[in-house]
């Protein structure tokens, strides 16, 4: 069985750099922006994102984020300032608008502090965050203020435990204690966790799926 670290190295050599998160620029051109958010609009976009990804597929929170942009809404102070009803119209792709819509209101306010101070929210801080649970908070972390926390999804523990290195029924803090643990810390290591969190969406998207396509499969684990 190969190790996290082996993993990772082969995921790389086989789909090749992620570039994640994905960031529209004003438009919906979603893939393959590289490296840490530029200013505050992405970093803004980012924490959209993981908002209006929970409980979705991104090509769901692509159309959102589209209908934001369109309206020119795409900002923390326009969020800030326009009605719940607005923003749930927008987001109706991304499911659960209104919840969701209500969500963006309080991160928007939440955030709007911490951009103008320039400081980063601790991890404890942020999951008293309404609407902020471990993988949201994780996820804003990394690719937001580039903290080093690996983000732990559905797919994570699916691949891993098919793999037999987690337990499929291991918490969330466990399995992310396992990949920080596991993983070298050194200069490298956010950008490691970023590429290796869209790597495993990539590996679990064209074969690990619920029902697994093993036969085309570059891992052996072949259960
Ligand atoms: S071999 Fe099958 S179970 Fe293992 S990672 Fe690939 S698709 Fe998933």
């Amino acid at each position: 069985m190969e190790n996290i670290n082996n993993i990772y190295e082969i995921l790389l050599k086989k789909f090749g750099p992620q570039g994640w998160w994905p960031l529209s620029k004003g438009r919906m051109q979603t893939r393959h922006h590289s490296g840490p958010p530029k200013d505050d609009h992405d970093r803004w976009e980012i924490i959209v994102g993981a908002i209006l990804t929970q409980n979705t597929a991104w090509t769901n929170v692509e159309k959102a984020i589209e209908n934001l942009n369109r309206a020119k809404l795409l900002s923390i102070d326009k969020i800030r300032k326009v009605p719940v009803k607005n923003i749930a119209g927008l987001i109706r792709p991304a499911g659960y608008y209104n919840q969701k819509a209500e969500r963006l209101k309080i991160v928007a306010e939440y955030f709007s502090k911490h951009f103008k101070k320039r400081t980063i929210p601790s991890r404890e801080e942020l999951l008293k965050v309404k609407g902020i649970g471990p993988e949201t908070a994780d996820s804003i972390l990394l690719y937001t203020f580039e903290q080093p926390y690996f983000v732990v999804d559905a797919y994570t523990r699916r691949v891993f435990s098919r793999l037999g290195l987690i337990n499929k029924d291991a918490d969330y803090e466990e399995i992310q204690k396992f990949f920080m643990e596991n993983l070298p810390k050194n200069k490298d290591t956010i950008k490691m966790y970023k590429e290796y969190h869209a790597l495993i969406v990539e590996l679990a998207k064209r074969n690990c799926r619920t029902k697994p396509i093993c036969d085309l499969c570059l891992m052996k684990c072949s259960k």
